[in-house]
């Protein structure tokens, strides 16, 4: 039995209690009116940056089909930094040019204040991927020459038309934050970022929003699929001799490359299934009456960490050596480009995938759908067309597959990193080939590039607006990402980008090139130019 005082005691802890939840759900309420106000106020700027976009959508075209009209090979960008940089600047940015080494990378900014928000994405072509765009069949535009096989024409309109949508709203709002568009300079040779890094380029950023072309619309946290990897390249010195008069006054700077390719084809029994290592022979000799005094071969070695990277390289190292060896030659290696094991930011692509949903992927017309089939049967894959729905976000895999790489492994591990794949091309093509760069001009890239560009904008918002993301983001990078890996250092204080590559190349296709760029004056699209007709399914006999 309760005693009197117990119950006066019950009653005043009661009514104690009652004021504490009702002092709570005052400030709980007035934490629900902030919010709600933040949050009105974050979609209210979205759809300000989403009307900025769309007003853009004709820039965003011109950019695409300009960039792809130059088709540039990895270093040789330089019609493509001169255009987007000249853009830029036109519409206030500061641009530093010839950053961390490489004529053709440039850093562009505006604005002051936190946060810093960095967007990139490639600006390189692929050897001999030149091909006529918007036409279902193989047409080089000129034969033998680079062309945009893996669509890296589009990237920097799907960024550079968000961050113009997004500083007209700064402005406006006098919002506090800088933006940095920066592009990647020869990816497909995975030569660009690790010297971005190097140079210091990401030390102020808080986030790096990356964009690359897809045929879905995605992104990933953790781990993703794929590879990091060292590129290297191996020249063995011989002595040249007759090859049939006195051969055997010659030491064979070939024979030395076959030797280490056997030896390495060899090993490759006892390497993790997950590797992935390629060569070619760079300089094979010069005739075969002449023992070849030089002789070079290219390797990419390729691994699912750190560890194992450096491991394979060493034993690339080794071989190398065993074979000069046997043949009495000396070698020499020089890096030619690393690329780090891609690890990105849950915080960042969470926020993505939020915006992914609302924008969803581009209705295709009939056209575009038969096109992109078209496509996928002269390329000899899947004929189901372009994706029409939306992925969701997915934990990484514990045990992520092995392939491709991409140097945004680098920045991934310098600060808070997430790339945005954007629906501008057509699923099922082989990558790194001439059927990649078909859909590239067409309306299926160009819409594409506005959506990933509303996505990229919106991300941007909630970045500036919302700084417990910057926070939420920087926590995985330091305590989850950074303490659960094991970094090591791929590029060493000498390796330089080797600037000097495809220079021949392209000053062999350049003339024959030019007289394909695309007139923006002139056309309203480059398909106009080329007198394509979207959809052109068949060659006209
Ligand atoms: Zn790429």
């Amino acid at each position: 039995m309760l005693s009197r005082n117990a119950i006066k005691f019950e009653a005043i802890a009661g009514l104690a209690l009652v004021a504490l939840v009702l002092a709570r759900s005052a400030s709980l309420a007035e934490d629900t009116i902030a919010s709600k106000h933040d949050i009105e106020r974050v979609e209210k700027f979205k759809a300000v940056v989403i009307d900025g976009v769309e007003a853009r959508r004709k820039l965003a075209q011109v950019m695409n089909d300009t960039v792809f009209s130059f088709g540039e090979l990895a270093y040789q960008e330089f019609e493509t930094s001169k255009y987007l940089t000249g853009l830029l600047e036109k519409n206030g940015f500061s641009v530093e040019r010839g950053v961390a080494g490489m004529p053709t990378a440039w850093v562009a900014r505006w604005g002051s204040g936190r946060p810093v928000i960095a967007l990139g994405s490639d600006i390189d072509c692929l050897p001999k991927a030149s091909q006529k765009p918007g036409v279902a069949y193989r047409e080089p535009l000129v034969d033998g020459a680079p062309g945009h096989g893996e669509g890296h024409n589009s990237g920097q309109a799907v960024n550079i038309v968000a961050a113009l949508a997004v500083k007209e709203l700064m402005e406006r709002e006098k919002l506090s934050g800088t933006l940095v568009v920066w592009p990647g300079v020869a990816e497909e040779l995975l030569g660009g970022k690790a010297f971005f890094v190097r140079a210091g380029m990401f030390k102020d950023v808080d986030a790096v929003l990356f964009t690359h072309v897809s045929d879905d619309f995605s992104t990933s946290w953790g781990q993703p699929t794929g590879t990091g990897m060292i590129s290297v390249e191996y020249t063995f010195e011989g002595e040249s001799a007759h090859a049939a008069a006195r051969p055997w006054r010659g030491r064979n700077a070939l024979r030395a490359v076959e030797l280490m390719n056997i030896g390495w084809d060899f090993r490759r029994e006892q390497l993790r299934p997950e590797q992935r290592s390629h060569y070619v022979i760079t300089d094979g000799g010069d005739q075969p009456n002449v023992i070849p005094p030089r002789a070079s071969v290219w390797y990419f070695f390729r691994e699912m960490d750190f560890e194992n990277i450096k491991k394979n390289y060493e034993i690339g190292n080794k071989i190398a050596e065993a074979a000069a060896m046997m043949t009495d030659t000396k070698v020499t290696r020089k890096v030619i480009g690393t690329a780090a094991p891609r690890h990105f930011n849950k915080t960042l692509a969470e926020t993505l995938q939020s915006n992914i949903e609302r924008v969803g992927l581009p209705q295709w017309s009939e056209d575009e759908q038969t096109f992109a089939k078209a496509v996928q049967r002269l390329a000899e894959g899947k004929k189901d067309g372009l994706n029409i729905a939306v992925k969701k976000l997915e934990a990484p895999a514990a045990r992520p597959e092995s392939g491709g790489s991409d140097d945004i492994g680098d920045v991934s591990w310098a600060v808070p990193t997430v790339t945005l794949r954007y629906p501008a091309n057509i699923p099922n093509l082989p990558g790194h080939n001439w059927a990649n760069a078909i859909a590239m001009t067409t309306p299926i890239a160009h819409k594409g590039i506005v959506a990933g560009s509303k996505v990229m904008a919106m991300t941007m918002i909630d970045l500036l607006m919302r700084p417990e993301l910057i926070q939420s983001a920087k926590t995985y990078f330091t305590d989850v990402q950074l303490k659960n890996n094991k970094v090591l250092p791929l590029l060493s204080e000498s390796d330089q980008p080797q600037i000097q590559l495809n220079r021949e190349t392209m000053e062999r296709y350049r003339p024959q090139m030019r007289k394909f760029y695309y007139d923006a004056s002139k056309y309203d699209t480059y398909l106009d130019q080329l007198g394509v007709k979207f959809p052109t399914l068949t060659k006209a006999q």
